[in-house]
């Protein structure tokens, strides 16, 4: 069998329109083609490989559960879910864990367990949802109606009701929103997806005392942010703004599917028996791997090691712009990092991820407008540096063309 990207159009539902490499390896923060180029990766599978390719520590994990016990179904609890859920709930605000696969399914638990905490507690009329224009929370039909991208959530027919959008940063807009019949307030404490925008600090304990006065539940998106990408273990403990309900996956697993919706005990309540559930939801396997990487990440060094890097990241893409004036602003917060395009390149940021593939770079984009950034957080410096010049060759290829 030719297995090749031309397969793909062949077998493949054409929901993607993935690039002609086909890596086959990976190491660190490099990877291999099925032709044997080798890349740096400053994508990191979305900001999913949060130690890189194949770290020592997930690899053991991966090896050592995998041949003691992968799966149950939650008829039965097993050991490294309850080892996972009890480090988590010690490093965060949190004092109860659910398990999903996936970011897309623990917001949608996120949001079911609102909706019915404010049906328990205040009665059906409380049932409204606020989110923000360009926020992302997965594509289930629940998340991509809360998601502030019409694009993604029109065109499958009537959607979940009582969701309303506005503008993130606009704190005169959400307060206009907000009422008693807010049941919970959705939102990114650095939207990732829309482009790397923080919130002002302002915004952020806004919104949070808003979600307070009005009894809200205030639930922060942790997906992109989570496990240490901006240099806390999660954002909101740099914000010093503390969510009900807080979700995380991508690198919570450092490349294997898992997903967590974590919240205090008295609204973990409402989620009763029988009212949720998943069936691969905190299997073993997935635990066992999250575990390490959760133990390896939430370490002074690595978190420390996030902010040194990303000094040096944001350094390099300055140096690059400095010369070739391509970038208006560079902005994120640790190794999330969008380089918005300037005037001229408007709309056209794609053109940088497909120049740097061709450079032997891996990178991404965060809408039409901006390059991302979200390498492994132990990328070694010297590979920051032969990336970074990769890029700048990919730059320049884009600034003659
Ligand atoms: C990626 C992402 C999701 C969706 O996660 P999936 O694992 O693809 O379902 C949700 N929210 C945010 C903020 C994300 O970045």
């Amino acid at each position: 069998m030719t297995v090749n990207r031309e397969l793909f159009d062949h077998v493949m539902v054409p929901n993607y329109a993935p690039s002609s490499v086909i890596p086959v390896r990976g190491e660190g923060s490099r990877v291999w083609d099925q032709q044997g180029r080798e890349f740096i990766d400053f994508a990191g599978g979305i900001a999913v490989n949060c130690l890189g390719h194949c770290h020592p520590a997930l690899v053991g994990a991966l090896k050592e559960q995998g041949e003691k016990l992968w799966h149950l179904s939650n008829v039965m609890t097993n050991e490294p879910a309850l080892r996972l859920a009890k480090k988590m709930v010690d490093a965060t605000f949190a004092e109860k864990v659910y398990f999903a696969n996936s970011g897309a399914e623990a917001n949608e638990a996120a949001l079911k367990l609102a909706r019915r905490f404010a049906l328990d507690q205040f009665g059906a009329e409380k049932s409204q949802i606020i989110a923000f224009n360009k926020g992302f929370h997965g594509r289930t039909f629940f998340t991509v109606t809360v998601g502030g991208q019409a694009a993604y959530s029109d065109g499958f027919g009537p959607k979940p009701g009582d969701i309303v959008h506005c503008d993130y940063n606009d704190l005169a807009a959400f307060e206009a929103l907000i009422s008693d019949k807010t049941c919970a307030v959705m939102m990114e404490p650095l939207q990732g997806e829309g482009g790397i925008v923080s919130p002002t600090d302002e915004f952020a304990q806004g919104v949070r005392d808003l979600c307070t006065k009005h009894n809200a539940l205030l639930i922060f998106d942790e997906v992109q942010t989570g496990v240490g990408r901006t240099g806390n273990l999660y954002a909101y403990q740099g914000l010093n703004v503390v969510p009900d309900i807080l979700t995380t996956a991508k690198a919570l697993g450092g490349g294997f599917p898992i997903g967590a919706m974590i919240t205090t005990t008295e609204i973990a309540q409402h989620l009763k028996v029988g009212t949720h559930g998943s069936t691969y939801g905190g299997n073993p396997l997935a635990c066992a791997v999250a575990e390490a990487a959760f133990d390896t990440v939430n370490t002074p060094e690595v978190l420390a090691g996030v902010t040194a890097k990303a000094a040096l990241f944001n350094q390099l893409l300055t140096e690059i712009n400095n010369k070739y004036h391509v970038f208006s602003e560079i902005r994120g917060q640790g190794l999330l990092i969008g380089a918005v395009v300037s005037e001229q390149y408007k709309g056209r940021a794609k053109e940088f991820l497909v120049a740097g593939t061709e450079h032997g770079l891996m990178s991404l984009v965060a809408g039409a407008d901006v390059v991302r950034f979200t390498p492994s957080l132990v990328i070694p410096e010297a590979d920051i540096r032969e990336g970074m010049a990769r890029f700048e060759k990919a730059v320049a290829s884009v600034v003659s063309a």
